[in-house]
């Protein structure tokens, strides 16, 4: 886990008829941040967004109920943490942390001491260094060392971190879809925005930590106006009769009638 807060840079529309949020371009860090997401397991996610009706459907009640079901009806070889708190493997991925007690795992595996006789002790290994070699009775306490092959045979160093290639900026749609940046890109995005001018753009760069994680990944299961919902909505908001354009209108419609 690498840092706690990745910047990212707003492009918003100023001479709409009201300020809009167009796009963000991004670096690698909140790339492999929004990447990273997929790496969650389901428990994770629900632990994280739980509270607060974050989350819609039956899988918070499912949480609870595991959260209060007596010790006495799970297997004695089971631990209900595995499913409550489950950890994230993300095998060579050095990633932002950007979600609270969401952690990636490296699990170290044993093997007995005797492996490398002639005996079949070799076949087996334990993520627990007080395991019991079940052929010679020995405690498996040896460590192994885990080859990723991809990893083992790549030349640059940096690219061991995360998901997408650094150097790059990329451009989030507000839907969450995520391109390289390039210049017909770029002007593709402000034609189809109207963007008539290119001083009418206007940057602003936020910080994302952990609270605007959770809210993106609450966002993302509930809207396809992510960066909208979680950066925007505290601007002023118009009239919807004085908007003519129809995407921000489906928008606005959207939103809850307390929020209009
Ligand atoms: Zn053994």
């Amino acid at each position: 886990m690498a840092t706690t807060k990745v910047s990212l840079k707003l492009i918003i529309h100023k001479k709409c008829r009201r300020r809009r949020l167009l796009f963000a371009e991004a670096d690698k860090e909140f790339v492999d941040f929004l990447y990273s997401i997929f790496t969650l397991p389901v428990g994770a996610v629900t632990r994280l967004l739980k509270e607060g009706g974050g989350m819609v459907g039956c899988l918070p009640s499912l949480y609870r109920s595991i959260e209060n079901m007596g010790v006495a009806y799970i297997q004695p070889d089971k631990d209900k943490r595995f499913l409550l708190q489950p950890n994230v493997v993300m095998p060579g991925a050095k990633l932002p942390l950007l979600l609270p007690n969401v952690g990636s795992t490296f699990r170290q595996l044993y093997r007995c001491p005797y492996s490398c006789n002639s005996s079949n002790c070799s076949s087996y290994v334990a993520d627990d260094n007080s395991t019991i070699c079940p052929l010679c009775n020995k405690k498996m306490d040896r460590i192994v060392t885990f080859i990723d092959p991809p990893r083992a045979i790549r030349a640059s160093p940096n690219s061991e971190e995360g998901y997408v290639k650094p150097m790059v900026t990329y451009l989030v749609m507000d839907d969450m879809e995520v391109k390289p940046s390039s210049f017909s890109l770029l002007a593709t995005l402000l034609t189809k925005f109207n963007v008539k001018d290119i001083g009418d753009i206007e940057e602003k760069v936020v910080d994302v930590g952990m609270d605007e994680g959770v809210q993106l990944l609450k966002a993302s299961l509930q809207s396809k106006t992510v960066l909208t919902d979680v950066f925007f909505l505290a601007e002023p908001i118009g009239s919807e009769e004085s908007i003519e354009d129809e995407e921000l209108r489906g928008y606005l419609r959207r939103r809850p009638r307390a929020e209009r």
